[in-house]
């Protein structure tokens, strides 16, 4: 059993620090704000008010932030990680970022003795409760085997793609492909609605054919009942449909319909929607089809 330092307790570390904590390790956790730090308490964790203090003791720091300014505030900032860890810490960083400033944790935490993994998930706020996340992880491959018995424990897909950034590189590619699925989607209940289609039923059968998927699955119910609390907030997907067209035009790969669904994406952030979930990507598709969406 290890104890574990976890850093950002959102819609994301909360459950999965919990899920920690139900396998027996010692999690200590610090959030900027104080509720679900006392989740976590109340789940059988330990409190932090700092991250100097949530560190000081751990053989494993867990990241779990918004972006890249958090990672590199969280990690490399004055207060933070490095300044804090031992030599040896394995640091592990769940948030999606960049490859670039995965790298450079990487080679800043190198400097002082510090391991560090790049491991972003997919399979959103159910996948983080239910422990069933697929992790992509970047970095050494000792160091992800030492690592493995704890990704056992938040996910259920968890492999090894390369080295430091590698991760972050296939959760850019997976960010691609579920905003590209739930645009499509989206587009499929206006044309159902508008046709006069039963558009559950429709759904039902659509989601047990070809055109079935994860997104469909997860994400349908949200469509048919216009619920959109998140969930995967359409600001972070923005973000991610950033690092996915940065990273790819810095390997000379086109993406002419990835870079479509982005501005579609920024367009449902202009109209007020960053903070639904990315299945409101929906209520974009309504309004082109003009219709009144309030
Ligand atoms: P969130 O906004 O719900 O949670 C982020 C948490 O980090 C917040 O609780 C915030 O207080 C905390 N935080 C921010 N700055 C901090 C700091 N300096 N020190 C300590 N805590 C700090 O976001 P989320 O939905 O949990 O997403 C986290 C990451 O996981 C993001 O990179 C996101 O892209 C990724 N992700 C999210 C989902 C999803 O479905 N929500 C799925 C896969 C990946």
């Amino acid at each position: 059993m290890s104890r574990i330092a976890f850093i950002g307790l959102g819609i994301m570390g909360s459950p999965m620090a919990a899920n920690l904590v139900k396998a027996g390790h010692t999690v200590t956790g610090f959030n900027l704000t104080q509720p679900p730090i006392d989740k976590l308490v109340a789940d059988g964790g330990r409190a932090a008010g700092s991250i100097a203090e949530a560190v000081a003791d751990a053989e494993v720091v867990i990241t779990m932030v918004p972006a890249d300014p958090q990672v590199e505030q969280v990690i490399l900032g004055e207060g933070g990680v490095l300044e804090n860890a031992k030599p040896g810490t394995l640091v592990i960083d769940m948030s999606s970022i960049t490859p670039q400033t995965s790298i450079k944790v990487a080679e800043a935490a190198a400097a002082k003795g510090v391991r560090t993994l790049d491991a972003p998930v997919s399979g959103g706020e159910a996948g983080a409760i239910e422990a069933v996340l697929s992790i992509m992880v970047g970095g050494a491959a000792a160091d992800f085997a030492e690592a493995k018995p704890l990704f056992d424990v938040l996910g259920t897909t968890v492999i090894h793609v390369g080295p430091a950034g590698a991760g972050q590189t296939v959760k850019a590619a997976n960010q691609l492909i579920v905003a590209v699925n739930i645009q499509v989607v989206a587009e499929a209940v206006v044309f159902l609605e508008n046709a006069g289609v039963d558009l559950p039923a429709a759904l039902d059968v659509l989601a047990g054919g070809l055109a079935g998927s994860t997104v469909l699955n997860r994400k349908k119910a949200n469509m048919v009942d216009r619920q959109f609390a998140p969930g995967f907030r359409i600001d972070l997907h923005h973000k991610d449909m950033g690092i996915v067209t940065a990273a790819a035009r810095a390997v000379e790969a086109p993406l002419p319909v990835g870079s479509l669904v982005a501005q579609l994406v920024a367009s449902a952030r202009a109209n007020g929607d960053g903070s639904l979930d990315h299945s409101a990507l929906l209520r974009g598709v309504e309004r082109l089809a003009g219709r009144k969406v309030n």
